[in-house]
């Protein structure tokens, strides 16, 4: 298998979110007003304008102590991605043969979000409900087709963020993981032959948060045809009158 990936080494993360600030000022997009809310992790989630956030959890640990759990979370541009499977306009996401890259275009305007989103086992794609934009990350297309890093990648300073072509990243993710297993016995690699953005984790994916791993995820990762028959399904509390 051939194309582009990502290894994203969260041993290593310390939640700086230098790459979050990279994506937006690459991608031109405007900041969020939020709030606060006591975490460290802010905005809360992925908009039609965020399209990387670093996710933060506190995890207790036996030894009464708490660990943090930081993920740096994209798109993970699937080997195989389901929300271009689930479209209804075979033209409005770009599956690219060189990189692997998945690419919404001007066109995916035209599809259901509900059925896009349903159909991403990490629940990827966001809506801007005044245009119906449907934004996701592009793999920093742009830069990565000039022989650039994406901006996530150049701005990580502590070797999170890692892109290559996939045959050397795979091989770095299996040293990577020998490294980490040395301290972290749980350390492991998430999904990594479906997606090409593949995750190390120090400790089980389910801690981490809810859609790191796609088996975390049932409702999610839909077929379009599965999708459809549940938006048509009347509700039960309309089927007793
Ligand atoms: Fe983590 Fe690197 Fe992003 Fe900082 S720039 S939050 S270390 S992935
Ligand atoms: Fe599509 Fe979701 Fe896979 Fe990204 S992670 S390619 S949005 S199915
Ligand atoms: Fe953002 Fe580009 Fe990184 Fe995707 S690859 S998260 S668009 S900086």
């Amino acid at each position: 298998m051939n194309g582009k990936s990502f290894l994203v080494d969260l041993t290593k993360c310390t939640a700086c979110r230098g790459c979050q600030i990279a994506c937006k000022q690459w991608k031109k997009l405007p900041a969020e007003q939020t709030e606060n809310t006591g975490s460290h992790q802010n905005p809360p989630d992925f908009s039609f304008k965020t399209l990387r956030v670093v996710r933060f959890k506190e995890m207790p640990r036996e030894d009464g102590g708490v660990a943090w759990l930081f993920t740096p979370d994209q798109c993970r541009h699937c080997v195989e991605p389901p929300c271009k499977g689930a479209s209804e306009y075979p033209e409005s996401i770009i599956h690219d043969p060189e990189t692997g890259a998945v690419v919404y275009t001007e066109q995916t305007v035209k599809e259901d979000i509900e059925i896009i989103r349903g159909a991403c086992p990490y629940d990827v794609p966001r809506v801007d409900e005044s245009t119906g934009v449907i934004n996701k990350c592009d793999m920093c297309f742009d830069r990565v087709k000039a022989g650039m890093l994406p901006a996530c990648v150049k701005s990580c300073p502590t070797g999170t963020m890692n892109f290559g072509d996939r045959e050397d990243m795979l091989e770095l993710a299996e040293k990577r993981l020998a490294e980490a297993q040395t301290k972290y016995p749980e350390a492991q690699l998430v999904n990594a032959e479906d997606v090409r953005v593949i995750f190390l984790t120090a400790y089980d994916p389910a801690e981490y948060h809810e859609f790191l791993s796609a088996e975390a995820a049932p409702r999610r990762g839909m077929t379009r045809k599965s999708l459809l028959a549940g938006l048509l399904k009347p509700a039960k509390h309309m089927m007793r009158g």
